[in-house]
């Protein structure tokens, strides 16, 4: 029977000492860190998820800034905002709420954000410093996982590890920062062949395809790390991409849905505002 992995309390964990932090950093530079969140349109789960960021934000001691824009925002509109607080010395962190309403060009959007505000570790810039093994910012919900395999002492280095999907936001960075961690890392998508058989293999398995219940719980090796960063909203709650009741009698660790990997998610984004705050003021 598997531990499970308790992401809400390990958040509260984090984000006392993000707390900290964040005090002494306002105390220090006369200001605190600033995250500017910003929403176009009236998308229901954006504006859950940017709520919950806010809240994180103030408990914190993070100053958020809220823009929460009309749904039919121009381009330019939302590029001059973008411009605007590149240039705000009280904002470190600039964070896009996906998706944007389908008449905006997301790519552009995320390619205007200067790389050092980019608490979202989407650019380019930040990606690119993942490859090359020098990360800054780095994607909050890879990080979150690695922040959670530490904490519960899951062995890495020399693992294998099977990441089931390969999103730029999820999948792509899991599997660079596991390797760089040294696990031998396999990266399974929709068009790979016997993903049951890869799965069985794998001493960590991270699901990230937003498919409720698609790793099934007898794929999962005896004693394995299990992950679930789906989240799909069904008729019957929220759901993760493993079928958690059985799998979690074969592996060693496995994360519920919700609390678990959502909660250390956020709190990484709390985490990369900290340190592109100190990244700003560090040459003062
Ligand atoms: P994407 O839709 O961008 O990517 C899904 C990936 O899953 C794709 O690579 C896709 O393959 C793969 N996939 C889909 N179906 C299958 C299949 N049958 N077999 C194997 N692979 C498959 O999703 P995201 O990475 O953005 O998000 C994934 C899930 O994680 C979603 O449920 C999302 O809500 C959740 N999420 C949760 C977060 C959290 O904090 N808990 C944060 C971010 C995401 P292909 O590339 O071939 O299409």
């Amino acid at each position: 029977m598997a531990t499970i992995i308790d992401g809400k309390e390990l958040s509260l964990k984090k984000r006392e000492s993000i707390s900290v932090e964040a005090g002494s950093f306002t105390v220090r530079h006369k200001r605190p860190p600033g995250l500017a969140v910003i929403q176009a349109g009236d998308d229901p789960a954006s504006a859950i998820y940017v709520r919950n960021k806010k809240r994180a934000c103030e408990a914190s001691g993070i100053k958020s800034f809220d823009y929460h824009l009309k749904g039919d925002i121009t381009q330019a509109e939302i590029l001059t905002l973008i411009d605007r607080l590149n240039n705000d010395d009280n904002v470190d962190g600039i964070l896009v709420q996906l998706p944007l309403p389908g008449h905006l060009n997301e790519q552009e959007i995320l390619l205007a954000i200067t790389p050092s505000k980019d608490v979202d570790g989407f650019h380019p810039y930040n990606m690119g410093r993942l490859l090359i093994g020098d990360p800054v910012l780095v994607p909050c919900t890879p990080t979150g996982i690695m922040c959670m395999l530490d904490e519960y002492n899951a062995p890495v280095d020399g693992r294998e590890a099977v990441i089931i999907g390969r999103s730029n936001i999820v999948g792509k960075p899991m599997a660079i920062l596991l390797m760089m961690r040294h696990a031998t890392v396999t990266i399974c998508h929709s068009h790979t062949k016997n993903l049951s058989e890869k799965v069985l293999a794998a001493d960590i398995v991270v699901a990230a395809t937003g498919r409720p219940h698609m790793i099934k719980g007898d794929w999962i090796k005896q004693g394995a790390v299990v992950i679930d960063v789906g989240i799909t909203r069904t008729d019957d709650g929220l759901k993760g991409d493993v079928e958690f009741d059985k799998a979690k009698d074969r592996a060693g660790l496995i994360t519920p849905v919700p609390g678990g990997v959502g909660p250390m998610t956020i709190t990484m984004l709390l985490e990369n505002t900290l340190i592109a705050a100190k990244g700003h003021v560090s040459n003062l």
